[in-house]
């Protein structure tokens, strides 16, 4: 779910698919496979492809949090077999940070399946952009911003501890998704930015390089902090957090 690395997030990983449908185009781990001749082709990547001994696997504790899942999401195709290794993980008492660009129907079932280990979950709900046209692009495959922002909205009011994460974020100017979320967050708000990297053949339409460099993501930084620093202090300052993919910049929240 993430575009790089997850050790930020979680002591421990854990994934039940190679592959995921969502095939979003800036997506690491789908890079990283193909890289490691684990898909020859990137088109492989839209295949999830079932890891059976995971689906079969017995789980004991483990230190920590683990993250479950990093790179493949819970779509209506792995649903079934996610909730079965889910549950497995919490019965043995683990806490498990769930992530997922999340699908409304799957989110309410879900839900109601692991009420009863509620205290040991978080979720962290990837929410890009506010702009359906730009998801789509993107992440073409994944729910559209009403679903995700439905499904954060519910898991809140379910009781839930909740987060999102706004990596990459994909709009010019991410603050009033970030206004728009705020509020149903119990926990943190992650700001990342895209690996230009892997940038080669994007429509320039949804591409545009500066807004990941640093003069930008710099002034963008500080008018978060300054709007919401006057604003919502409390509510939306405190939550938010810059993903390494922005710290390692040298652009830190506690510098404006
Ligand atoms: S949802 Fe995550 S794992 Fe799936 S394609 Fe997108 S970035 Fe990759």
């Amino acid at each position: 779910m993430t575009t790089k690395g997850t050790k930020e997030w979680a002591d421990w990983n854990l994934n039940l698919f190679k592959g995921c449908s969502n095939n979003c185009r800036y997506c690491y781990a789908k890079f990283m496979a193909k890289r490691f001749g684990r898909i020859k082709e990137l088109y492989e990547w839209s295949i999830p492809v079932i890891n059976k001994k995971i689906l079969h696997q017995s789980f004991r504790k483990r230190k920590g949090r683990g993250m479950f899942p990093t790179a493949h999401d819970i779509t209506p195709q792995t649903y079934i077999q996610y909730v079965v290794v889910l549950l497995r993980l919490l019965r043995a008492g683990n806490k498990v940070l769930i992530t997922t660009k999340p699908n409304y129907n799957l989110i309410k079932m879900l839900c109601k399946q692991i009420e009863f280990y509620k205290d040991q979950v978080q979720f962290r709900f990837t929410i890009t952009s506010i702009d359906d046209i730009k998801l789509k692009y993107w992440e073409p495959n994944a729910p559209n911003y009403q679903s995700r922002k439905a499904s954060l909205i519910y898991a809140f009011h379910k009781g839930f501890k909740t987060s999102v994460s706004i990596e990459p974020y994909l709009d010019f100017d991410p603050i009033q998704l970030i206004n728009d979320i705020a509020l149903y967050c119990t926990e943190s708000i992650w700001l990342g930015i895209m690996n230009p990297k892997y940038s080669h053949g994007y429509d320039s339409r949804y591409y545009n390089k500066s807004i990941y460099e640093k003069p930008y993501v710099k002034i963008l930084v500080k008018s978060i902090v300054d709007i919401f620093s006057v604003a919502y202090p409390e509510t939306i300052l405190k939550k938010l957090r810059l993903k390494d993919s922005i710290r390692n910049l040298g652009i830190n929240i506690k510098d404006f």
